[in-house]
């Protein structure tokens, strides 16, 4: 059956791209990297013109994908959209690791197994409509292998940079489907710097993390999703794992679009923005109480996904964590681990260690009481655990002897 989703032309909405720092304006349908004022740029809808065209029961008849969401986001024409499946990602209980009402939002059933797919089909959409045919971006291996995956399916061309230390199974996968890899002696500001040099020369189009405004598009479904799935509500908090943040900024945009569509109310939830202690400049600039993040030094973490020493949104993500009344909370390696290991020893659910922090936050949220058991809690697995070393299962039988069956 064909999905409507992506075969029936759909009204589109921007009305314009804002800077997030100054408000200046930029125009639609013309490509942008960074503001003039070196910040991300953020998309604009005629939020009232959508809220007269769709009825929130037209949007509830519709399959439940991404694509659904069409009118709240930019891609104008349907041929532009290249997809390759992107499902309504489901909501998993996690009730012995994690508590009653603990639920983990399960990204890595996404395409090339994370929710990097979500922003990047949307900024390859946008690359292709307005012409791209060169596409560079700096990686720690998630966001790499989304891009590689949809800008290879529609014929531009990628070259991707990531840490030399990156997870071999990533820098595989990216090379794999269809980029040219190189690994990096140095971090992911180090390769975005490369990437920035090469951008500067015209030698191809920068997609890093927030320097083109459509991943934020992308990402912010996770948000209208959680809305439609918690039946027009929120969660009371959400633990996110932050790197350069987008999902985070991305859902808090949504939230704001919701609430002007007049589907949801004015309550939030807390945002928990989550990074490893070997890495966690966002934490430090909560703690500081200031609006900017300083580069944190010698970042080290199992969790290479959070592995992001600055981050060019920084004051959007510290904005959103300090208004919803969350909090930046940073856990250590081991705690990461243990998470995960109890996770699928205790509930057969197989997290990545960044979606492992997000349980070790919230269990040390709860110790310190910014939680209660009661409270709705949503957790991002933002990766599927299969991409992860695992612990080793070396036991065996040896079919020519007699095997103690009972004492296996
Ligand atoms: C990219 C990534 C993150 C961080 O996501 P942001 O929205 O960029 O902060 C976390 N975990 C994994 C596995 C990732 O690939």
């Amino acid at each position: 059956m064909l999905n409507p989703n992506l075969t029936t032309d759909r009204p589109t909405f921007v009305t314009h791209l804002e800077c997030s720092l100054t408000g200046e304006r930029y125009e639609a349908d013309r490509l942008h990297g960074l503001s003039s004022a070196g910040r991300p740029l953020l998309v604009r809808y005629d939020l009232p013109a959508i809220k007269a065209s769709l009825p929130k029961a037209m949007l509830e008849a519709r399959p439940t994908d991404l694509w659904r969401w069409r009118e709240l986001l930019p891609v104008r024409r349907t041929s532009d959209i290249v997809s390759l499946g992107e499902i309504e990602t489901p909501l998993i209980p996690l009730t012995r690791s994690g508590g009653p009402n603990v639920l983990v939002k399960d990204e890595g059933r996404l395409p090339t197994g994370s929710f990097k797919a979500r922003g990047l089909v949307m900024a390859v959409a946008m690359a292709k409509a307005l012409g791209v045919t060169k596409i560079a971006m700096p990686t720690n291996g998630n966001a790499g292998a989304a891009l590689a995956a949809y800008a290879t399916r529609c014929g531009i061309e990628t070259i991707v940079f990531c840490p030399d230390d990156t997870p071999e199974i990533n820098v595989r996968e990216i090379a794999v489907q269809g980029a040219r890899v190189y690994r990096v002696n140095g971090l992911i500001d180090d390769c975005g710097a490369i990437v920035g040099r090469g951008a500067a020369q015209g030698l191809w189009f920068d997609f890093s993390t927030l320097k083109e405004p459509y991943r934020i598009e992308g990402k912010k479904t996770m948000g209208l999703e959680l809305a439609a799935q918690f039946g027009w509500q929120l969660p009371q908090a959400i633990f996110y794992p932050t790197g350069g943040g987008t999902g985070l900024i991305g859902m808090w945009k949504a939230f704001d679009e919701l609430e002007q569509l007049g589907w949801i109310g004015p309550e939030r939830p807390r945002m928990y923005a989550v990074q490893a202690s070997g890495c966690a400049p966002i934490v430090r600039a909560f703690d500081e109480g200031v609006e900017h993040a300083e580069r944190w030094e010698d970042a080290a973490t199992v969790a290479a996904g959070i592995r992001v020493p600055k981050a060019v949104g920084d004051f959007l993500i510290l904005r959103a964590v300090r208004e919803s009344g969350g909090k930046a909370m940073a856990v250590g390696d081991p705690a990461i681990l243990q998470a995960v290991d109890d996770a699928a020893k205790k509930d057969g659910l197989l997290l990545c260690p960044e979606g492992g922090a997000t349980l070790a936050a919230y269990r040390e949220a709860l110790r310190l009481g910014w939680i209660d058991e009661d409270e709705s809690a949503v957790l991002f697995n933002c990766a599927t655990g299969l991409k992860y070393p695992m612990p080793p299962a070396n036991a065996k039988v040896d079919r020519h002897t007699e095997i103690d069956l009972a004492a296996l």
